[in-house]
This record gives C-alpha cells, structure tokens and sequence, in this order.
C-alpha cells in the first residue's frame, strides 16, 4: 500500500470509517506507514560509526562461527565412549590445548587433554568434562566419577553461532551493540547503512522563550524542543534545530519553506489544536497536502500530518499538540514509527509488556490513553505497575517519574487493582 505519490486523501478514502475528527490510533498509525518511505541512499562506514544506524542490505556470513568445534569449559577434552563404563574413569592427560592453538595432539582411547575454554576439540573427543569435576590420580592422570557430564557435554560446535553462506543480519536492522559485535565475529570492517535522515524541528508559539531569555508575565520556557532534541537523537537522525518561531504567517512560513527544503521530515510542536488561536495550521495547509487529526488517544489528540513542498523539495511533516507529555507521546506513538520506516528501519513493534495494576484505573472506552506510570515488582517477582499522580499533559515531571507508559487501548473501559495492563517501558525510548 505504499505509495508516496497518493494524496493523503486519496489513502484516507481506501479506509473504511476515515474520519480526520475521529481518528482511532491504529487507523493513524497505518496512514503514516503507508505514505512515507525509506530515504535511498546508503553509505558504508566502518563498523564502529554503523553503530544505532540501519543496516541497508543483508549480510552472508563468509565464515563459519565458530570455526570449529570447541571447548566451553576449562576441564579435559574425552571421548564419549570412555564415559560408557558406568564407574569412575581414570584417564591419562595427553597434554594441554590452549585457545588458539592450531592443533591439538591426537587422544587415543583411555586418554584425555586438558582444554582450556576455546580451544580445539582435539580429533575423536567430542565431550569435556570441567576442571572441577575432576581429581588428580598420581602423575599425568585424572579421575571422575561416573555421570558428572553426558556424552557430548560442553563441546560447541563449528558453525552452531552461524553458518558460512547463511544471512548473519538483514537489510533493516537497527545496528545495537551485539549487531556490531556478531558483524566483528564475522571479520567484516565496513557495512552499508542508510544515510541518515534529516529532521529539522521548532517550536510554535508567541508565549514561548528560550533558555537564557527573560521570562515575561504570561511566558514558558521552551521545553518541546529539548524533548524532541532528546529524542530525535536517540533515533539517529540528523538534526536541524531551527528554535522557536513566533506566531505571525511570514516567520512560519519562512520556517517551514526552509525545514522542508533542508530536511526530509519537519517536527513542529504546538498550533494545532482545535481552540489554537495561532497561524500555523493555516500556513502548514498552504504549503501542501496536509491533514489535521484529531485522534482517539490522550494526550495527544490534535495532530497535523501531511506534505509540504517549497522550491521543488518535499518533507514529511509531523505537526506534533503543543502539551509537553502531549509531545512525546505523538511522537514516541505516531511520529516514531514513520520516522523508522523514513530511516529504512524494518517494522519493529514497540516492546509491550504487561504488568499487574496496583490501583483501579479510571478509563473511557474509545480512545486510547497512554498513563505515565512506575513498573516494579510484587512481593512474587511479578510486574506490577501504577500510575504517577496527576496525568495533566502538561506535567514533565510525571514523566521524568515514570519508567514506562501504560497503554489503555480503545476497547479498554476502567481498570481494577489488580488487573493485567499493557505497559511500553521507556529504556532507551524518551
Ligand atoms: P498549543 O497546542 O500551541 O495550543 O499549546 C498547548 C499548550 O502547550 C500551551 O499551554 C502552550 O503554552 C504549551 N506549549 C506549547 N509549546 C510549548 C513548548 N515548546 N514548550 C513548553 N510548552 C509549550
Ligand atoms: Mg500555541
């Protein structure tokens, strides 16, 4: 269904039920997916800057992992057979194999070698028993009892981590710390990546000041773009921080003219709910084929999103409420998403878990509500989870509280103590 070259509303009549004033979550969420695509351009870098990038074709594994059959214990490389006598063994130490040792000396029936953790299973052992297991029986022999390991025990093998010729990683993923450490295993140096997307964002409105200016009567400090700053990073993307842009038509516009023509998505917080006395809705409506959502969720519920064009360039536009907590939750569950899909990112479902509710929870079938809340474990060891005090969307403390978000979904109607929730932790999210 993906198509950038449909109009929004050309995607929004395939759908069933679309109504922009009463969007459910879902239905927003399949627009943005269908409409935006991955930027094309790849880069190959050196493994360590392809760290938090996406990968942007698949990589064959041109060895086997290991490359051969080794020991994962410190102990005595045997033969299984000798194992079969159903009483102590005694065995004759033919020698010591150390990790990195090219060859190990042959074992002969009734002997054995000590074997360090990585090294080579010596030809005929197929089984190690571990250094503790074992007693000395006079000069160069060991003894064990009878069932302390099973034949085939603590022996990996070639290729059991990966397969020469088999696909070690595909096209897509996101490159995380053992990502890098599997494409070192490989001997691979260098991994084609997608360039990284450019995201230019600010924020809208005349009561905004920023850091280091006076604050008027009347007047906040700017908080959006610190937020989104945060978590634009944490995706990897390239920033174009463009400030706050104060409420009149030519400094919007000029804005957004030179967001879209520098970037390929634009985030702006602020002036687009409903009541927004301010120009930016109509300025973003000028610039292109943008639609402006209200959408079954909360906070969050106002949302413009759309394309807008200036001087032959596009970008995706994520018009995002202007509420604090608002801001994050639009983007970590609507913004987010496409953004991945924009990076080349292949669909990832945000990780839910699901934790115990302490406390009754007052909720409107519906719509779905996002609860900053505080995971933690029962006397049991189970999760349970409960909410952090007044929900305001306004209130960024809550969410520096918060380690997660409870995400109540449209069907849900009030939760009881004790029922099951579905809860997004933030590790590594906000
Ligand atoms: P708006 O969506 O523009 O009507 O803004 C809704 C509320 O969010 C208002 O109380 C704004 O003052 C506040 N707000 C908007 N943008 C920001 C921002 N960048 N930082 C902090 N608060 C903001
Ligand atoms: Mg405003």
């Amino acid at each position: 269904m993906t198509d950038s070259n449909r109009t929004l509303a050309e995607i929004a009549s395939c759908l069933a039920d679309y109504d922009p004033n009463a969007l459910p979550v879902a239905q927003a969420q399949a627009i943005l997916a269908a409409v935006v695509t991955p930027v094309q351009a790849i880069e190959q870098v050196a493994l360590r800057s392809a760290l938090d990038r996406v990968l942007a074709a698949d990589i064959i594994s041109p060895i086997d992992v290991p490359a051969h059959d080794n020991s994962a214990m410190d102990g005595y490389a045997v033969r299984g057979s000798d194992l079969d006598g159903g009483q102590a063994v005694t065995l004759k130490v033919v020698g010591t194999a150390y990790a990195g040792d090219a060859e190990t000396a042959p074992v002969e029936p009734g002997q054995c070698l000590r074997i360090m953790t990585g090294a080579v299973m010596p030809a005929g052992c197929d089984t190690v028993i571990p250094q503790e297991f074992t007693a000395s029986a006079g000069e160069g022999a060991i003894r064990f009892e009878a069932g302390v390991v099973q034949a085939g025990d603590n022996r990996r093998f070639a290729g059991e981590d990966l397969k020469a010729g088999s696909a070690a990683l595909t096209a897509g993923a996101m490159l995380r710390p053992a990502h890098l450490g599997l494409l070192a295993s490989l001997g691979i140096a260098e991994v084609p990546v997608r360039r990284r997307l450019r995201v230019a964002f600010f924020s809208t409105g005349n009561e905004l000041r920023s850091i280091g200016q006076t604050l008027d009567a009347g007047c906040v400090y700017d908080s959006n773009r610190y937020t989104l700053f945060g978590m634009l990073t944490r995706l990897g993307c390239d920033l174009i921080d463009m400030g706050v842009v104060p409420d009149d038509p030519a400094s919007l516009e000029a804005a957004l003219r030179t967001a879209c023509e520098s970037a390929d998505a634009v985030v702006t917080s602020g002036g687009v709910s409903v009541g927004a006395a301010d120009y930016t809705k109509q300025i973003m409506a000028q610039l292109g084929d943008v639609a402006f959502w209200k959408i079954g969720m909360r906070p969050g519920r106002p949302m413009a999103f759309g394309k807008i064009t200036s001087n032959g360039k596009s970008a995706w536009l994520f018009g995002l409420p202007g509420n604090p907590v608002a801001v994050m939750v639009t983007f970590t569950f609507m913004a987010r998403g496409a953004l991945m899909r924009m990076m080349g990112a292949a669909d990832a479902p945000l990780p839910m878990l699901q934790a115990r509710s302490e406390a009754p929870i007052r909720k409107k079938p519906g719509r779905t509500e996002y609860q900053r809340g505080i995971v933690s474990r029962d006397a049991d060891g189970r999760a349970q989870v409960r909410i952090t005090g007044a929900q305001g969307s306004g209130i960024l403390r809550s969410m520096c509280e918060a380690n997660c978000m409870v995400v109540l979904g449209d069907a849900q109607g009030s939760v009881a103590a004790g029922d099951l929730v579905d809860v997004l932790l933030f590790d590594g999210l906000t």
